[in-house]
């Protein structure tokens, strides 16, 4: 490579999501000259954080927040200095967002009270912020992207960054090589060079590896495929927390993006059940996701971590859309880039068969491969429960004990809904090493655990 490929500047920043628009918002601030390289084209740039809720956490307090994280992240421990530092920066990510212009409120209707209220330190959650009040709809990326540009940073799109360039004497790191059409190009940064690309959420082998997830359908975008991970492992990184990740429950359509799976909070007849291969019921299926984990059994579980199978009946099939649609939920790949709109009574997902229906459930049995006699065993198990009004077996709420018995009867194979995951380049590797995480991310919370 000549002189030529080579293009300099104080600081790079890799990966346009919210961690990478704050860190190069943050050098630009402090007077350094930026480069924002992006691997995506303009139309699907932006990581998660486009696809996301785009709404933050919002303390109350940085001394009860700290008391909070080291409680969620209980048996995986974190280094006082970046416990005191997310507590001390998550009480500033409002008014940070509001002296670069944002107008802000506080949701009145979503995550309003915290998600582990029994932790200590949960009454240091205030709600949760967004920009306009509005849920989603790309707005917290919009913000950033469009205060970038008013500040002159402009982000370099289609250039994936491929590896950190290495002083060879000192092991500083000197820039970075991006893939631009079709060549490969050198860019040196003065001051560092901040790797903001996101998880690894949709490389099927990191997920395999770090995950043991073998069946899963992505929530978020297609870019997120461990990039940086493998650019700071190759220099020497230690890795963290490699195994927390939020899975939800979710549908398989076609491809390897799925829909939320809005199950657990249906409104309406609860007339379904989860059951594993063996036509078993195996979990709760009242309790509520906490963004990758449910109270059940007496203590916080992963879940879910396997494939299920959903059974519900034609009262529940009736009463609307299994997967929220954009106007009612306007997050993820499915919904924001494909513009996928799931049909009010599901007709046209079971139309093209990512849900059966049958007659009777020894038919449905037969059309999701279980066995029929243990699953009609099952049903009848769980409609007694219902007529009672306690589940003895698994302890489901008894409001939401809506028997399965109005026929036709539906089911579907159903996948963990990979939202993102939460490792990275550790601060106590042989190098040190970051990978931001977004500053307005309240799911930072839940990185931990
Ligand atoms: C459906 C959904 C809803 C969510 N809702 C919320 C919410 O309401 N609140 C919340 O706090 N969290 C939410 N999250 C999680 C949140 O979106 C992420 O934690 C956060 O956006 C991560 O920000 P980031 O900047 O680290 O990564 P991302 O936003 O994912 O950005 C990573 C960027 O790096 C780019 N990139 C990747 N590899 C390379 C490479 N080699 N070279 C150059 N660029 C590269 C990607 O294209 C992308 O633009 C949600 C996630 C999903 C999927």
């Amino acid at each position: 490579m000549s002189q030529d490929d080579e293009e300099s500047c104080d600081v790079i920043v890799v990966g346009a999501g919210a961690a990478g628009y704050a860190a190069a918002l943050a050098a630009h601030e402090s007077g350094a000259s930026v480069r924002l390289i992006e691997k995506c084209g303009p139309d699907s740039a932006g990581g998660n954080t486009r696809l996301s809720g785009g709404g933050w956490f919002v303390s109350r307090s940085p001394e009860r927040a700290a008391v909070y994280l080291r409680a969620l992240s209980e048996g995986f421990p974190l280094p006082e200095d970046v416990v005191a530092t997310w507590a001390r920066e998550t009480a500033l990510n409002s008014d940070w967002l509001r002296g670069l212009g944002a107008q802000i409120e506080t949701s009145d209707s979503v995550h309003t009270v915290p998600e582990y209220p029994e932790l200590d330190g949960s009454d240091c959650y205030a709600g949760m912020d967004t920009v306009d009040g509005v849920l989603g709809s790309e707005r917290l990326y919009t913000f950033l992207h469009n205060a970038a540009r008013a500040r002159g940073i402009e982000v370099c799109y289609d250039s994936p960054a491929r590896e950190l360039i290495e002083d060879p004497e000192s092991a500083e790191i000197r820039g970075l090589v991006v893939q631009r059409n079709g060549a490969e190009k050198r860019l040196l940064a003065r001051g560092g060079v901040v790797l903001a690309t996101g998880g690894f959420e949709a490389d099927a082998d990191l997920v395999r590896t770090y995950l043991g997830l073998a069946d899963v359908v992505r929530w978020g975008t297609p870019a997120n495929t461990g990039d940086g991970l493998r650019m700071a492992q190759k220099i020497g990184a230690d890795l963290w927390h490699m195994q927390s990740a939020m899975t939800i429950t979710g549908i398989r359509g076609e491809g390897e993006a799925g829909y939320y799976l809005a199950m657990p909070r249906a409104v309406g007849p609860h007339s379904y059940i989860y059951v594993s291969p063996d036509a078993r019921r195996f979990a709760d299926e009242s309790a509520g996701p906490r963004h990758g984990h449910v109270r059940q059994h007496g203590r916080y579980e992963r879940f879910p971590m396997q494939s299920l199978f959903v059974i519900f009946d034609e009262n529940l099939r009736s009463a609307g859309p299994l997967s929220p649609p954009p106007d009612l939920l306007p997050i993820g790949w499915q919904a924001l880039m494909k513009g996928y709109h799931w049909s009010h009574d599901n007709s046209i997902e079971i139309e093209r068969g990512w849900i059966q229906r049958a007659d009777t459930l020894a038919e449905l049995a037969d059309l999701l491969g279980l066995d029929a006699s243990r699953l009609e065993q099952t049903v009848e198990a769980y409609n007694t429960a219902c007529h009672t009004g306690v589940d003895h077996q698994l302890g489901r709420r008894p409001e939401t004990l809506h028997a399965i018995s109005q026929p036709p009867y539906y089911g579907f194979h159903a996948p963990p809904l990979l939202g993102w995951t939460n490792g990275g380049p550790g601060a106590t590797g042989a190098r040190e090493c970051w990978i931001p995480s977004a500053r307005s991310s309240p799911a930072s919370m839940l990185r931990a655990r």
